[in-house]
């Protein structure tokens, strides 16, 4: 099904743009905030209807997603998580309705799933083969879970704070890892420079549109999910209130433990667009919880500042959560948290940090009362939430909902070998650096930041022109050697736009399919072999076509290798490639 067109709205001038996943500024005034908006009015009364008969993943509420068309070649089942009773953890807090929307059970065990899902299934929407991104670890390893499927290369920056396990979980699905040895932020601006120095699409968080609209969906499964689990339909406190006709149940408070913010700004969008379309009658007290040693947002909010003071060194050993400077993203939060006119919710919700022992000792308690092991990230939001109750901020009815956002799994070291990751070293900031002036110091940054990328890769890639009719099969090939080394790949689709591009510009080596429509393999081979620019180009035949002997002798000492479909595997193939080119 094709929906009608989304609306790509800048957070600064408030121009409307037609939405493409490739649009990432502002056609008007070159802002780079745009949020998407839908036909709120048709939707409200369309939308518990179209999700009716629909499997409870997250495509259910694909009308509101930046998604023309389902890919079912991508789906692994991304979203519906559930949502379940803390009945232990309620009873010893003395708030019996806490719901925990269990977002382990996604495909690689965190929220990150949903962002991945959304913006991957965009990107190859849009033709989009090669990512680049910077992520505390969540983020790289959904992304590079989704982008093997799609066969897109992911480029991962991962700072150096990141266990180990995690690194090693990104480096398994062939994501090109580069750890720098640097903050976050820091590791950021490296992985921006290598995109724009490559010309290769960023990741760009918050500000990108995929990753902020996936988010939603964890907001509207969870009114969807209450409705069936409150009795009538009764949403806490603020219910008794408004006999209202919203047909979905918000909870009173939504806990998240806070990076960027990411997370906090696409629930909160979905809880305004579910008001918005009359489906739930308010919405909810956000309650955003930072790790203490790293908590720009709790400062500002506390001291009310709709600006973040970044924080340049942060003191947690909660890595995932250790972005220092969440920029606009909390000025957004602010506002419109702020701007939650609604009774019950205490000025649109809190931020508040706890501290690395508190996060610690939460998880035990989770394991222990209620059998949910986490990650501390996400431990971090229950312990927010056993000190918000202590502070007496949370009524004994309300209806409490928290993301629990990850789950780690590791990779054993000896799986992966050696050589999985580039190592990128930032030159330490010297000692008294601050006493520079701001602009000296900004250019010492940059030649060091520049230098270190020039070893990232080699200048000058192999390539490989990969020569099929089928999709799917350039699609595996193009995988394949994504997965390791450095290729640029080149893609033909039949035998004369094959030829042409082998003419103008003649490859390292070629990989033939010889089934195809009009010209066949062997005459491409044939014209390869007759013009002298591609007469020496290494071919190698990859084929589904059981080979007669004569055949097989209008191929021999003309190709270096026959490789006959379903007898090989991704690394023979590799193998191959790598020993005619580097
Ligand atoms: C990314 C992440 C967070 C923080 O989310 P943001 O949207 O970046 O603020 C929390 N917990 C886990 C497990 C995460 O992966
Ligand atoms: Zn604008």
């Amino acid at each position: 099904m094709t929906q009608s067109a989304i609306i790509a709205e800048c957070l600064d001038c408030g121009h409307q743009a037609e939405y493409t996943p490739t649009l990432v500024s502002c056609p008007a005034c070159g802002g780079q905030w745009l949020e998407a908006r839908y036909d709120y009015s048709r939707l409200g009364s369309e939308l518990p209807r179209l999700v009716q008969n629909r499997p409870f993943d997250l495509w259910r509420y694909r009308e509101l997603l930046p998604v023309s068309e389902f890919n079912p070649g991508l789906y692994m089942g991304e979203g519906g998580t559930p949502l379940i009773r803390a009945a232990s953890l309620g009873m010893m807090l003395g708030c019996p309705n806490i719901f925990i929307k269990d977002e382990r059970q996604g495909p690689t065990a965190s929220f990150k799933d949903r962002q991945a899902a959304v913006s991957v299934a965009a990107l190859k929407e849009a033709g989009i083969t090669e990512v680049v991104l910077c992520s505390t670890g969540n983020v790289a390893i959904a992304y590079s879970a989704y982008a093997a499927r799609a066969g897109i290369k992911l480029w991962a920056f991962i700072t150096s704070l990141v266990p180990a396990e995690k690194m090693r979980e990104v480096a398994i699905y062939g994501t090109q890892v580069v750890k720098v040895t640097s903050t976050y932020d820091q590791a950021k601006k490296v992985a921006a420079e290598f995109a724009s120095q490559r010309g290769l699409y960023l990741e760009r968080g918050a500000r990108s549109i995929p990753s902020v609209e996936a988010m939603k969906t964890i907001a509207f499964e969870t009114c969807e999910q209450l409705t069936g689990l409150l009795p009538g339909g009764q949403t806490g406190s603020a219910a008794g209130a408004a006999q209202s006709a919203a047909r979905w149940a918000a909870p009173d408070w939504y806990f998240q433990s806070v990076s960027g913010g990411l997370g906090p700004l696409g629930v909160q969008k979905g809880f305004a667009e579910l008001h918005r379309m009359r489906l739930i009658d308010r919405i909810p007290g956000m309650a955003n919880i930072q790790a203490e040693g790293c908590s720009p947002m709790v400062k500002a909010w506390k001291s009310d500042r709709e600006e973040a003071e970044p924080v340049v060194s942060p003191r947690t050993l909660i890595a995932t959560l250790a972005t220092g400077d969440p920029g606009r993203t909390y000025t957004l939060l602010y506002q419109r948290m702020k701007a939650n006119p609604l009774e019950g919710a205490l000025h649109g919700g809190a931020f508040e940090s706890v501290s690395d022992e508190e996060t610690f000792r939460t998880i035990h308690i989770l394991a222990k009362l209620e059998g949910i092991s986490v990650e501390p990230a996400a431990a971090v939001a229950f312990a927010g939430l056993i000190k918000l109750v202590r502070a007496g901020m949370i009524a004994q009815d309300d209806v409490i909902v928290i993301n629990c956002t990850g789950h780690t799994m590791p990779i054993e070291p000896t799986v992966l070998g050696e050589g999985w990751k580039r190592d990128v070293e930032l030159p330490a900031a010297r000692a008294g650096a601050e006493a520079l002036p701001a602009a000296a110091a900004d250019v010492s940054e940059q030649e060091g930041l520049l230098a270190a990328l020039s070893r990232v890769t080699d200048d000058r890639f192999s390539r490989v022109l990969i020569v099929d009719d089928t999709e799917d099969a350039r699609r595996l090939i193009r995988r394949i050697l994504q997965s390791q080394g450095n290729y640029t790949i080149q893609e033909a689709s039949n035998g004369q736009s094959a030829l042409a591009m082998a003419r103008k510009d003649p490859p390292d080596l070629i990989l033939l399919d010889l089934m195809m429509p009009e010209m066949d393999g062997f005459s491409v081979l044939d014209a390869l072999r007759d013009d002298p620019r591609t007469a020496s180009v290494p071919v190698i035949v990859v084929t589904a076509k059981e080979l007669t002997p004569d055949e097989k002798q209008r191929l021999s000492g003309r190709i270096h290798t026959l490789m006959q479909k379903g007898e090989f595997l991704s690394d023979d193939l590799l193998e191959e490639v790598q020993s005619l080119v580097r």
